[in-house]
């Protein structure tokens, strides 16, 4: 395993083992750990907590895909180029809604809106994650 690899895949299992911490801190506070807790009430804590992580990394993948979209691109329909813009809306996704941001384009002459993919240079995400922080060049 490359270096950076190992690096990162250790610094993911030290916040995983933070993440379960602050859980666990949550989980006591409520009291769960007063009694003895069915065990039931422990998977579903820590099924809503990887659903919640999930919903994140969707959301920041989504932001990583609209940061790739190019600044113009061609009508499917009419080949004219088009502004691409960013479109926010919720997906239902298995793990729960996520708000994404997507690249959008609409063409005034066809007047219909279309999804480019992503390979140019784009404005990115409104959250303003920067690639650089991926480690994605
Ligand atoms: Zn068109």
């Amino acid at each position: 395993m490359e270096a950076r690899q190992a690096a990162r895949q250790e610094e993911k299992q030290k916040l995983l083992q933070r993440l379960v911490q602050i859980e666990i801190e949550e989980l006591r506070e409520k009291g769960v750990f007063d009694s003895t807790p069915h065990y039931s009430t422990l998977e579903q804590a820590a099924s809503d907590l990887g659903r919640q992580v999930s919903r994140q990394a969707q959301q920041r993948a989504a932001c990583e895909v609209r940061a790739g979209a190019p600044e113009t691109v061609a009508c499917p329909t009419c080949g004219r180029d088009c502004p691409v813009t960013t479109k926010r809306r919720v997906v239902q996704s298995v793990d729960g809604p996520v708000k994404l941001h997507e690249a959008a384009a609409h063409c005034q002459t066809c007047r219909r809106s279309f999804f480019p993919s992503a390979g140019g240079i784009g404005a990115g995400c409104p959250q303003r994650h920067s690639r650089a922080d991926t480690g994605h060049r």
